[in-house]
């Protein structure tokens, strides 16, 4: 008998319901099979969730800290409890390794733990001589979390966890291409948080514009395209709602000629195609001193060639399809644009016939600053190195960008690292490390890689306002 295909439901006001009219299809990348089906919500139930979230928000908001800190060390213990399950859900409809999907289901409860464990306080008193002053953090209402297919269930724990934390209620929207994995993380929680102050809502391209249009909405966090994020601030000014805006990047990795070359281009490369390059902060133009260019090239181009790609639950695969069959088309059309361009290629990655979006890594040799593939963000499996020989220039050249998410240095000159770090116009940079974030550590972009921070006890009073209370002593 073959197992039906997973149909999670919606969590929305602590009930857990079905679809009304015609599921959604939910492809898996390897296969091109369908991998289960979610719920198209409906103007009714998007309604009832927004609802059910303000209606919940009236005791939530009340609670203690303490009170939701306990809520979310609860979540963080079921979906560990789970982790196996979910982990397989996760690689059947996103695609990545089932090591890496793993991996992402521990992340998400660790994201919880990590903002449970933050120094945040939402009541505190500056004492004068003539007035005792109270600073509140009070949390906004109902807050919109909007998350893509590249890592939906970490991306989901960055919306619910300070969302929470800071006693706000949450309607949460997986992407269309990945609604799976979140909604059975809906179900398990249903018991677990109360009625209303965690939602889920699925759907397909409309949903999103009705939730950030929503007049119950105070808050859209969203993490996506920069064009999608151009439209979710226009629709923000409607309600005058609050936004957090994670959007794309193209970053820099920058490796000085003191390196250790081995080492440093095994770390570079995870850097650039872990996820099979579907991060944001992945390392996409990755600038090397002409002192160690070709040992680097060498080295990057043998783990480019020899990489296992294949369906994610096969043992041994490190890299997995493209996600979705447009991501993959505007990868595959990049791949044959650079070939057929003047730029020479270290390694011209397989594009096997179907089924499956697979594209295996693609090294640039050293093209033109203008040339697509360094300018344009390709979240997929392509990336230049580019040579550099002197600092000012290689910063000349990496904040040449719109984009200004993240990068990442290596030297082990920590001194001239971080002077060179400094100087980019960018969120974060990474030194001597692969570009991970942390939840105790704010993370947000520059330009037009975002507006905000999220992470963090900054992440957690983004979801509030400022209430002051300022008392004259007698
Ligand atoms: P996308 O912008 O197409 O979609 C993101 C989410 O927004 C999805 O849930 C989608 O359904 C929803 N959406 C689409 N149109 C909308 C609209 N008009 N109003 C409201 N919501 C809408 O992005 P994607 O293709 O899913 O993800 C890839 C992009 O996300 C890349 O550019 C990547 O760099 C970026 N990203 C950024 C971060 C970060 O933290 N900065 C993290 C991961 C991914």
């Amino acid at each position: 008998m073959p197992h039906p295909e997973p149909t999670p439901r919606m969590l929305i006001g602590g009930r857990l319901v079905g679809a009304e009219g015609d599921p959604l299809d939910v492809l898996n990348p390897a296969t091109e099979a369908i991998a289960g089906r979610a719920p198209d919500a409906t103007d009714g139930q998007l309604d009832a969730a927004v609802s059910a979230a303000r209606h919940a928000f009236a005791t939530w908001s009340t609670t203690s800290l303490d009170e939701r800190r306990a809520v979310l060390t609860a979540c963080a213990a079921t979906v560990r409890e789970h982790l196996e399950e979910l982990a397989v859900l996760l690689t059947t409809e996103q695609g990545k390794p089932l090591a890496d999907a793993r991996v992402e289901i521990a992340v998400f409860a660790d994201w919880l733990d990590g903002h449970v464990a933050l120094d945040f306080h939402d009541d505190e008193v500056i004492e004068t001589e003539t007035r005792r002053i109270r600073v509140r953090r009070v949390p906004l209402g109902v807050v919109a979390g909007i998350v893509p297919w590249n890592y939906p269930v970490v991306i989901a724990a960055k919306k619910i966890a300070p969302a929470l934390l800071a006693g706000n209620t949450l309607v949460l929207k997986p992407s269309p291409y990945t609604p799976l994995t979140t909604l059975r993380i809906g179900e398990l929680l249903a018991d677990v948080v109360p009625a209303g102050v965690l939602n889920t809502v699925s759907g397909g391209d409309g949903l999103g514009p009705r939730l950030t249009g929503h007049p119950g909405i105070r808050k859209i966090a969203f993490v996506g395209s920069t064009a999608t994020g151009r439209k979710v601030m226009a629709s923000a000014a409607g309600t005058l709602s609050r936004v957090t805006l994670e959007l794309g990047g193209n970053d820099p990795a920058i490796v000085l000629p003191d390196v250790d070359v081995d080492e440093v281009a095994v770390r570079v490369f995870w850097t650039c195609f872990a996820n099979s390059g579907q991060i944001c902060i992945a390392a996409k133009r990755v600038y090397v001193h002409e002192d160690i260019y070709d040992a680097f090239a060498e080295r990057f181009a043998e783990l480019a060639r020899t990489v296992k790609v294949g369906n994610g639950l096969e043992h041994g695969v490190r890299l997995g399809p493209l996600q979705n069959r447009a991501q993959y088309e505007r990868v595959v059309g990049l791949v044959k644009e650079t070939i057929g361009s003047s730029a020479a290629l270290l390694v011209e990655g397989a594009i096997p016939d179907g089924p499956g979006y697979f594209v295996h890594p693609t090294v640039v040799d050293d093209p033109a600053d203008d040339s697509a593939v360094v300018t344009q963000e390709p979240f997929g499996p392509i990336v230049p190195l580019l040579r550099f020989r002197d600092v000012d220039e290689v910063v000349r050249r990496a904040n040449d960008c719109e984009y200004g998410l993240a990068g990442t240095v290596w030297s082990r000159d920590l001194a001239v690292a971080e002077e060179l770090a400094a100087r980019l116009e960018v969120g974060t940079v990474w030194i001597n490390q692969e570009a991970i974030p942390t939840p105790d550590v704010p993370f947000g972009g520059r330009k037009s890689s975002g507006l905000g921070v999220e992470n963090g006890v900054e992440g957690v009073l983004e979801h509030t306002d400022t209430q002051v209370l300022s008392v004259r002593k007698e």
